[in-house]
């Protein structure tokens, strides 16, 4: 062996071409002003520990893979952008126990095993229409997520500051924590259905909850009496994922796995590249077809049969059963058209990628009162539609993608209480797109479970 060969097997990472992505466009990376600064944190952010192992990484494919040919469904939840401020116990626990809650609607309605996924423990980054926002003549840069600048109007706060990639890191530690706390020690116990449900405010969807919470307690009490053995429902399996958007992020979470030598990206069990970012000659395309996470890619209705046949060979092309997740976000008046030609050319290539539901991003309005919210109803309509497409097509709608919060929040129109463009005054809390609040989430969860019964 040559000594040249030795120093190239020395850093696998120069084997993998995961820094291929540095010679191609990268949409959407902020301006960091100090540039010796971001080195440092990149650095730093490389010796911190994984977040994730990638035991778990493909176990969570596995789980995808048996979603994709038909055999569970998919429930990926959570902030369109976490926050720093709010990674506190309770508004955790209340996502969390809002997830567990749905996803117990899922399986018991549709007799179906759910994958649980948050959009948490790491949603920290957000693509943006605008690199910059004018308010009353002043223009700063754009909000692009905690991990990147602070929402305050002011330049100061506006300004990209690589320092907020370790407190990204730091408080996807934490939530990822007191998630595997509550989902690993008891907590999710499919015996405490009853409490997921406490400390809600009253309202039509928790009461339907109450019901089926009781008719499983029912069941559970009988195969008790039988003698079943119920150590399965102690614990419970709940994967993170955000999108995968900051190389400055990414790049330097990403590690060699020691058993298999193979890359990882271990911010997360789940990376998706986003509607802005999925240009298949561009970065994130190329760093991402690297790692051996599963992936998701956002469909919005302008995708071609082009598009979706050359990102499957791009980051797919050994057609890995659970590698590749297409996320349609089509809006509700677009989904039957644009959706079934995507789907009809997937399956005639002989790919089965995962299909999965986001009924919010194609549904965004701005109200009256200068609110950016989401009518409750056309959310439903692109979910029926979906299952529309997949049941006229004989394939698997295999999971749905909410942006939600376990708080009592007033941001998307309707749904059983009603919520009209006055109360969003009142309970709007979302620094980015805005989120179905516990009730809505749970009603949601209630036409799922039908659609798939249905199936
Ligand atoms: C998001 O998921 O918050 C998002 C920006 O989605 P999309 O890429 O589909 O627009
Ligand atoms: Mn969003």
């Amino acid at each position: 062996m040559s000594s040249n060969e030795k120093v190239i097997q020395a850093d696998p990472t120069v084997i993998a071409g995961l820094d291929n992505y540095r010679n191609l466009v990268a949409a959407q990376q902020p301006t960091w002003p100090d540039q010796d600064k971001l080195e440092q944190v990149r650095a730093t952010l490389a010796k911190y520990p994984p977040l994730v192992f990638a035991g778990e990484v493909d176990i969570l494919k596995d789980r995808l893979a048996q979603a994709a040919a038909g055999k569970a469904f998919l429930l990926q939840g959570g902030d369109c952008a976490e926050t720093f401020a709010d990674a506190t116990a309770d508004r955790i626990r209340n996502r969390v126990k809002t997830m567990l809650q749905m996803a117990v609607v899922l399986t018991y309605g549709a007799s179906m095993p759910v994958v649980k996924m948050g959009r948490m423990a790491g949603q920290f980054a957000k693509p943006r229409s605008s690199d910059t926002e004018t308010r009353e003549g002043v223009e700063l840069p754009a909000y692009r997520g905690d991990a990147v600048n602070g929402y305050d109007f002011t330049l100061e706060s506006r300004t990209a500051d690589p320092t907020r990639l370790l407190q990204a890191y730091n408080t996807s530690a934490s939530t990822l924590n007191l998630i595997r706390a509550f989902t690993m020690g008891g907590f999710a116990d499919l015996r405490s259905v009853h409490e997921w449900n406490k400390g809600f405010t009253d309202n039509p969807a928790n009461s339907r909850y109450e019901t089926m919470a009781r008719e499983i307690d029912k069941a559970i009490k009988f195969m008790a009496a039988c003698g079943a053995n119920f150590n399965e429902l102690r614990t419970t399996e709940f994967y993170t994922s955000h999108e995968g958007l900051l190389f400055d992020y990414e790049r330097p979470m990403t590690r060699i796995d020691s058993r298999t030598g193979t890359p990882y990206d271990t911010s997360a069990h789940f990376i998706w590249i986003g509607e802005r970012t999925r240009k298949l000659d561009g970065a994130h395309m190329d760093f991402l077809s690297r790692v051996r996470n599963p992936l998701g890619v956002k469909l919005g209705p302008n995708t071609s049969v082009d598009d979706v046949l050359a990102l499957i060979e791009k980051l797919d092309p050994d057609r890995e059963p659970g590698r590749l997740t297409l996320i349609s976000r089509m809006g509700a008046g677009k989904i039957r058209e644009a959706l079934p030609k995507l789907v009809k050319a997937a399956k005639d290539s002989g790919a089965q990628p995962l299909w999965v539901s986001d009924p919010m991003h194609g549904n965004g309005i701005t109200t009256a009162n200068g609110y950016k919210s989401r009518k409750f109803d056309d959310v439903m309509d692109e979910v029926r539609g979906f299952f529309e497409v997949h049941r006229d097509l004989g394939t698997f709608p295999g999971g749905v993608h909410i942006e939600l919060t376990g708080d009592d929040v007033a941001e998307c129109l309707g749904g059983s209480e009603h919520i009209d463009e006055a109360t969003l005054e009142s309970r709007y809390e979302s620094l980015c797109d805005p989120r179905l609040n516990h009730s809505q989430s749970l009603e949601l969860a209630f036409l799922v479970a039908e659609e798939l019964a249905a199936k």
